[in-house]
């Protein structure tokens, strides 16, 4: 009987995929999970309980219907579980690879709560579609008919692109424009292979661009074209462009050759990873080799820095984080992941400056405590006087979060609502801006966020782009 096949968690221990021993996987960008065999999937899957309210499904942006797929991959009828899937979710192997899912669905499977340990859904998830891609299920864009309405969309981060996958499915004629050589925004450029190898993200793009969404790469907009001529080729347009301009430390010393800002750094080795031809990479100016690094931040950008490091060969990697370690804002997994690989944290500690003139040879740290708890509750770093001293370093990268770039300036719309933060202010639901005609989805409205997120604000604001369509389109007939 089928559901034989589930409630397992009983008597079955929660199981990753096998990972890759620590000093093998530093030596390579491949990703450090292996695939589950099929057997394997289907018995973890099997774990799941059917939860009649799943608060895993609750708890994923997408609301993806995790109870369901699970069964019919513990059944063993994966085409089916992949149809499911997708139907919520435009990238599921890519999710699969990168949610915090200890923060999302599996923090909240009820399995995890009573102490068995969770349904590992997010590697049952990243199953799923990796064996629909080898059997050849995922099948480029065909829709029923052709619109003659068309689609700007600036911004080929999961964001644009997920919206382009549901307005391009209805027949819209879609155009991304994107300033880098590449799509993928972040997925392309930020996250490490280690993390989501970058095949992974190129299929989906050829996917969408043999399903006919149009690409325009190296195209910033501001410089290359205008917004307001985007606006007047498209019938609306969505914004879509992340947030860039990074957050740098305020410190003497910041200038010296070798402090360098994360994303810089990231993108070199992505960069490299593909083949181009990186001069800051071999000049060493982006390159960890044979270093002394000091990664400066708590993040999941300082994780992707370290991790990168010590994989270009560095001499040692330190991480320096003004809190300790149960008050990081980057994920424990990652935490434990770059430890096993020989990252050392160094808790409760705050860069001064930096020594070394010209080139920077050390950062003078000053130590913390954690003091009375602020506005929100948490713990305020304050300095210990008498005990900074100077850690040695070659090579300092800083990653203290990112904030958006002055939209509404650098295009010369200032009619183009921003918050206080300068993010544009959208509708939640809906994503249209003060613009009529205009939305704008991801961390352009969020702010620095999470991949997932993108996706579901990517599909909101096709969908609401559609209705809009849909009602001018109606008007104009009238
Ligand atoms: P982006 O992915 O930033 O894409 C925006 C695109 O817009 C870019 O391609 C950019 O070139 C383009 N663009 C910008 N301005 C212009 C312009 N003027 N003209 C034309 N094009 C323009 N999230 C997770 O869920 N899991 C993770 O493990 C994770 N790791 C991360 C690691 C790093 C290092 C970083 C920086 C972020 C990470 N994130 C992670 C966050 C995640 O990548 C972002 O939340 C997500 O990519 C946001 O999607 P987006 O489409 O809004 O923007
Ligand atoms: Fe979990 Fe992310 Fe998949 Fe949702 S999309 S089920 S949060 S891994
Ligand atoms: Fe299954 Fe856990 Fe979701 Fe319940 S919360 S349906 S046990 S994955």
């Amino acid at each position: 009987m089928a559901t034989q096949k589930m409630l397992k968690f009983v008597t079955l221990g929660k199981e990753m995929p096998e990972k890759r021993d620590p000093s093998a996987r530093a030596q390579d960008f491949h990703e450090i999970y292996r695939e589950y065999a099929d057997q394997k999937a289907a018995e973890q899957a099997g774990r799941c309980s059917q939860c009649g309210v799943p608060y895993c499904q609750s708890h994923c942006p997408l609301h993806n219907n995790i109870p369901d797929w699970l069964k019919l991959t513990a059944e063993g009828r994966l085409q089916e579980a992949y149809e499911i899937s997708q139907a919520t979710n435009t990238f599921p192997e890519i999710c699969g690879r990168i949610c915090p899912q200890d923060r999302l669905c599996e923090g909240n499977c009820v399995i995890e709560q009573s102490g068995h340990g969770t349904v590992t859904i997010g590697a049952v998830e990243k199953y799923i579609t990796d064996t629909a891609w080898e059997e050849g299920w995922v099948k480029p864009i065909r829709p029923h008919a052709e619109r003659p309405e068309s689609v700007g969309i600036i911004g080929a981060g999961p964001g644009g692109l997920a919206a382009a996958d549901v307005l391009r499915r209805q027949g819209v004629q879609v155009t991304v424009y994107d300033r880098y050589d590449r799509a993928g925004g972040l997925l392309t450029y930020g996250i490490p292979g280690f993390k989501l190898e970058k095949p992974v993200v190129m299929q989906r793009i050829d996917q969408l661009a043999q399903g006919g969404v149009q690409f325009v790469a190296n195209c910033n907009v501001g410089d290359d074209i205008t917004f307001d001529a985007i606006r007047g080729q498209h019938d609306a347009v969505l914004i879509a462009t992340g947030v860039y301009k990074s957050r740098d430390i305020e410190a003497p010393g910041v200038g010296a050759r070798g402090v360098v800002k994360a994303l810089d750094y990231l993108t070199a080795s992505n960069r490299h990873g593909f083949g181009d031809d990186v001069p800051e990479y071999d000049s060493g100016e982006l390159n960890a080799l044979g270093k002394r690094v000091v990664v400066i931040g708590g993040g999941d950008t300082a994780m992707d820095c370290v991790r990168t490091a010590i994989r270009q060969g560095a001499l040692s990697v330190k991480c320096l984080y003004r809190r300790d370690r149960a008050n990081m804002p980057g994920s424990q997994r990652e935490v434990q992941n770059a430890e096993e690989e020989g990252v050392e944290f160094v808790w409760l500690s705050a860069p001064k400056g930096f020594t070394g003139g010209i080139e920077v040879d050390g950062v003078m740290v000053q130590k913390m405590r954690l003091g009375a708890p602020d506005a929100t509750g948490r713990q305020t770093p304050e300095i210990i006087e008498g005990a900074d001293y100077v850690e040695p370093a070659d090579l300092v990268i800083q990653a203290l979060g990112f904030e958006p770039e002055a939209l509404p300036t650098l295009w010369g719309v200032p009619e183009l609502k921003v918050t206080r933060w300068g993010t544009i202010k959208a509708d939640f639901r809906t994503h249209e801006t003060s613009l009529p005609g205009v939305y704008a989805a991801g961390d352009i409205v969020r702010g620095a966020s999470l991949v997932v997120w993108a996706i579901r604000d990517g599909r909101e604001a096709a969908d609401a782009i559609l209705g809009y369509l849909n009602q001018t389109g109606a008007v104009a007939a009238e």
